[in-house]
């Protein structure tokens, strides 16, 4: 087959990415204008920047942080903390807390690999929730036409918690769109309205106009070194949602009885509210440069998902590489172009919370931090990388074609 150029591949790809560009500014200027008037109305002023030791009693600048998001994410409450380690936590916070024994939590498709370990899917985990009591079934759906009639058909008497993925994770299917989730949600609250329906947030903050709590959602987590962090927090993840659901992860992070109202900020809170100001323009950026990627890729022969003019919800491109030396190269190559750790060559490991080997590159400035230029894969067939972050678009644009380079240079395309 007769491929085009690496450089016309290219030519092409930029096309693509400046009428993606153009289209999704408004969304940009939209979330933007949402976290600039929400710090407004917060009043935010230097003395939120600061940080606390000890307990952290009276910690305002923490406190109004969690205000500000609640009021962007359109929630009651949000609770948004240094001392949340990943989005794993985040998400294990927010399930665990409010399972109780009997409880079953019912989740659509199969979860990200870190959350089955906090199921217990493999085997016993401590603290599992399959250990505490709780109990745990997967409803298999087709993200390509998601029907509400399959989910809610599949609640039984003792499910508590449906919980959704919006991002892609580590499979071949598109991202939850929040116009579909609107309508599920509202089809299971006719049937039953007291379900909690939690949403596993990651990479999908600010991709959309809206967020899940506004089209029904009760609770969500997300990672703060994901798209909600800008690129510039440092660590940190979130649950937000309804109230008495979000007190409960309190009483989880923290003990009950003392909750949110403890916990210090060891780092000074400015670059958690610089990072959110900064959010929104950096999720554009990324999504431009997953549109750059999903073109250029395509442009080349691979299959992508989305592809380059797809509805997106998150800011993962997955490319099908078929073969596992092209995904290592790639995610190699991607690590080779980034600003830190240049000289790392990433190999495949066993790393803790995932069932397969898995190949992460990022070189980023917050260690391991995927809002930055990253690529990384569960090592398994069809060798698929997923994409995604980058700073700025002509990162992306930039490593993305010396990777190809390279790789063509090597024999490999
Ligand atoms: C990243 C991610 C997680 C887990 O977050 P970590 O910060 O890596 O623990 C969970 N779900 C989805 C969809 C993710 O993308």
């Amino acid at each position: 087959m007769e491929r085009m150029s690496i450089k016309e591949a290219a030519v092409l790809a930029e096309q693509t990415m400046q009428e993606f560009s153009l289209r999704h500014a408004p969304i940009v200027e939209k979330n933007f204008a949402r976290v600039l008037d929400a710090m407004r109305e917060a009043r935010i002023s230097e003395n939120h920047m600061k940080d606390s030791t000890g307990y952290g009693y009276g910690d305002v600048g923490r406190d109004a942080l969690e205000e500000v998001y609640a009021a962007i994410f359109g929630a009651e409450a949000c609770l948004l903390r240094q001392q949340i380690v990943s989005g794993t936590h985040a998400i294990s916070l927010a399930l665990l807390a409010n399972l109780l024994p009997g409880d079953e939590l019912l989740y659509v498709g199969s979860p990200y690999d870190t959350l089955q370990k906090i199921i217990g899917l493999h085997g016993e985990t401590p603290g599992s929730l399959l250990e505490s009591g709780a109990l745990y079934r997967e409803v298999d759906v087709d993200f390509n036409d998601l029907r509400a009639d399959v989910i809610v058909d599949a609640i039984g008497p003792q499910t508590k918690i449906l919980a959704f993925q919006r991002s892609r994770g580590y499979a071949w299917r598109p991202a939850l769109d929040m116009v579909v989730l609107r309508g599920i949600i509202a089809a299971v609250r006719q049937r039953c309205p007291d379900i909690v329906v939690f949403v596993d947030n990651c990479y999908g903050e600010f991709v959309s106009d809206v967020e899940p709590i506004e089209v029904g959602a009760d609770l969500i987590a997300g990672s703060l070194i994901k798209n909600p962090g800008g690129g510039i927090a440092p660590c940190g993840g979130y649950v937000a949602g309804r109230r008495d659901l979000v007190e409960r992860a309190a009483a989880r992070l923290t003990a009950p009885g003392i909750g949110a109202e403890v916990g210090c900020s060891l780092m000074p809170q400015r670059v958690f509210y610089q990072g959110l100001f900064l959010a929104p323009q950096i999720v554009g950026e990324a999504l431009c440069g997953a549109v750059f990627t999903a073109a250029m890729l395509q442009n080349l022969g691979f299959q992508v998902s989305p592809r380059p003019d797809e509805m997106r919800s998150d800011i993962v491109e997955a490319i099908q590489f078929g073969r596992r030396d092209l995904l290592l190269e790639f995610c190699r190559g991607i690590q080779r172009y980034s600003a830190v750790d240049s000289y790392a060559r990433p190999d495949p490991w066993d790393m803790p919370g995932y069932t397969d080997q898995v190949i992460m590159a990022s070189g980023s400035f917050v260690s391991g931090s995927s809002i930055e230029i990253s690529a990384d894969a569960p090592v398994r067939e069809p060798y698929i990388a997923y994409f995604q972050g980058g700073l700025s678009r002509y990162h992306a644009k930039l490593a993305v074609c010396r990777t190809l380079q390279d790789m063509q240079d090597a024999g490999l395309l």
